[in-house]
């Protein structure tokens, strides 16, 4: 037996006992002759005592050992000497006089300590197998299965089959950029990997599956940022004949389950709902924290006839002035009043215009332009004190919308709104329009994908082209503004597939090239169905309340997309080209 004990298993009632312990040498202390080790394995550490007078042979062997050396000892459990006991340690109150050690594997000097916090992100990534021995890393990993076995346990309950689906597929616009494989078999040829088992999903559904789930693997070559990763893992569900409350109940009973057993928090159900509308109206964003408030207010109609002639010139245009009130940022600095201009610059904004209301008086070059009636109703309706800063937005609404949601993000961090990550604020966003409109190409795009039903009551706004009126019957779950899964009822008839691809811009022939498979499936009696997909990655950056995203996944890549520890992507050999009819072109 290579141990009778783990390493945090003994406690003082096993004072006393012979025992074998196997594990990584975590810290040796020399006390002038007498050797303690604290000897780890993935559930805690003991300490472990070699005496010479006991037993010279072991002592001397301690003597030589090194951080992460990997051994076995057998001794006797004893009571600490009164007064050295470890609170903080499981077994503080005990530790083992060793008889005998056996080196089982030498360690190399480390390349970083593993008890100091490692600011150098790639160098952990590099030696990854040591990073995950720190205990923070092996707890998220821990918390990630708990997560699976929970999502398991619940979806069975519900009559969910889990179904492995294909990750090499075929390439079709879905929405995200794929990673290409490249056949041998058939030279020219290329598969996809599976952005999302979105297609087979739905073929299940025609197959009579009627429940189906699966922790499934996703793959979009996207340019990394901080919350988003090319290979991510998703919870992917989908059902027959059910309606969108159906989807939510379930889910919010599966995350109700998933933070009952990860966190040990009550999340109160069920969550509450915006539509997409309302999100972007009050909060500029369809994905908003509701941890504060500081909510868009609309002045449209109050400067309907103002002098400024920024507001009355975006209003004369269709558009709309919004405002928000960060109270008391008054004393913002001349730095942070250039990063939001930049922020709202960056965001479709022409500028920023704002009011500081200082010593009784409102300090704006705008204020010359604002007559008193416009003033009392700015004053009421964002009940407006001394010490407070009102931040304005005008011109299309969505532009406005959007940069005022980001200005309210960013004046929350810079003011230091306390944000409570054990704070969960669960929403469900309701109703996105179906289509977005992408002036650059000049052609519609799906806003979640094509497969998204558009609501009933919208669809003979579709068959008129009104494309930027029908709203789709999607429902994304946002928890604290985290956009944490996204889904929607789908369509199931093959006409109405049809219509979609072509106001998508998708040709009859380029229909049946890319999606034959699913526009047959349709005509053999293909049920209602609708899902979703919740993002495992986000949601464990959330539970364990890890900002990096990488900090939740075994072996990530870095935040350039490179595997530093199997050092890919890599070349290959010539050979390996030649068997895929590839030829690599030189840069030019
Ligand atoms: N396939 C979608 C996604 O990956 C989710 C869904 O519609 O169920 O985002």
């Amino acid at each position: 037996m290579y141990r009778t004990h783990t390493c945090n298993e003994l406690r003082s009632s096993d004072i006393g006992r012979h025992v074998t312990l196997a594990g990584w040498v975590a810290s040796r202390r020399d006390h002038g002759g007498v050797i303690f080790i604290d000897l780890r394995d993935r559930e805690g550490r003991t300490q472990v005592v070699f005496r010479p007078e006991l037993s010279a042979g072991a002592a001397e062997a301690a003597h030589a050992l090194h951080d992460e050396d990997v051994v076995q000892i057998r001794g006797e459990v004893a009571e600490r000497i009164p007064g050295t006991a470890n609170p903080k340690l499981d077994t503080g109150e005990i530790e083992v006089v060793a008889s005998e050690l056996i080196i089982l594997n030498r360690s190399a000097p480390l390349p970083f300590q593993l008890d100091a916090n490692v600011t150098n992100e790639d160098l952990r990534l590099t030696y990854r197998y040591l990073d995950l021995r720190r205990p923070p890393m092996l707890q998220n990993l821990r918390t990630r299965h708990t997560l699976n076995r929970v999502t398991r346990d619940y979806l069975d309950r519900y009559g969910f089959i889990e179904v492995e689906t294909p990750i090499l597929s075929k390439s079709t616009p879905e929405g995200a950029r794929e990673f290409l494989v490249p056949s041998r078999l058939y030279p020219g040829q290329f598969y996809a990997l599976s952005q999302s088992p979105q297609q087979f999903k739905q073929l299940l559904m025609v197959g009579g599956i009627e429940r189906y789930y699966q922790i499934a693997k996703c793959f979009r070559d996207e340019d990394p940022r901080a919350d988003r990763i090319t290979e991510l893992t998703q919870i992917d569900l989908e059902a027959s004949f059910i309606e969108r409350e159906d989807i939510i109940r379930l889910v919010e009973g599966l995350l109700a389950e998933i933070f009952r057993a990860t966190r040990g928090a009550e999340v109160a159900t069920p969550f509450p709902r915006l539509t997409y509308r309302e999100a972007m109206d009050r909060f500029g964003s369809d994905k908003p924290d509701m941890r504060f408030g500081v909510e868009l207010v609309d002045f449209s109609e109050a400067f309907r006839e103002s002098q400024f002639k920024v507001f009355r010139g975006a209003l004369d245009q269709g558009g709309v002035v919004k405002a928000i009130n960060a109270k008391g940022f008054a004393g913002i600095t001349a730095g942070q009043v250039e990063e939001l201009t930049n922020l709202a610059k960056s965001s479709g904004a022409r500028g920023l215009a704002f009011i500081k209301v200082e010593n009784g008086e409102w300090k704006s070059p705008i204020v010359k332009f604002l007559g008193e009636p416009e003033k009392a109703t700015l004053r009421e309706r964002l009940a407006i004190e001394e010490g407070d800063l009102i931040l304005f937005g005008a011109g299309q609404w969505e532009t406005v919308c959007t940069v005022l949601g980001r200005i309210r993000s960013r004046v929350a961090d810079l003011c230091g709104l306390e944000r409570d990550p054990s704070d969960l604020k669960f929403l469900w966003v309701l109703d996105f329009p179906l289509m977005a409109y992408d002036a650059a190409e000049n052609k519609w795009n799906a806003m979640h994908h094509p497969f998204t039903r558009p609501k009933t009551e919208d669809i003979p706004l579709l068959e008129r082209g009104e494309y930027d009126k029908v709203r789709a019957e999607a429902y994304d779950v946002v928890l604290n503004g985290v956009e944490i899964g996204g889904g929607s009822i789908r369509i199931h008839e093959g006409d109405l597939q049809t219509k979609q691809f072509a106001a998508l811009g998708i040709p009859p022939e380029a229909q049946q090239k890319l999606f034959r498979h699913l526009l047959e499936a349709f005509r053999y009696g293909a049920p209602p169905h609708g899902g979703i997909a919740l993002g495992i990655d986000r949601l464990l950056m959330l539970i364990t309340d890890t900002p990096n995203i990488r900090d939740v996944i075994a072996f990530p890549k870095n935040s350039r997309g490179f595997d530093l520890l199997m050092e890919a992507p890599s070349a290959v050999s010539d050979r390996q080209l030649r068997e895929l009819h590839l030829q690599i072109r030189k840069r030019q």
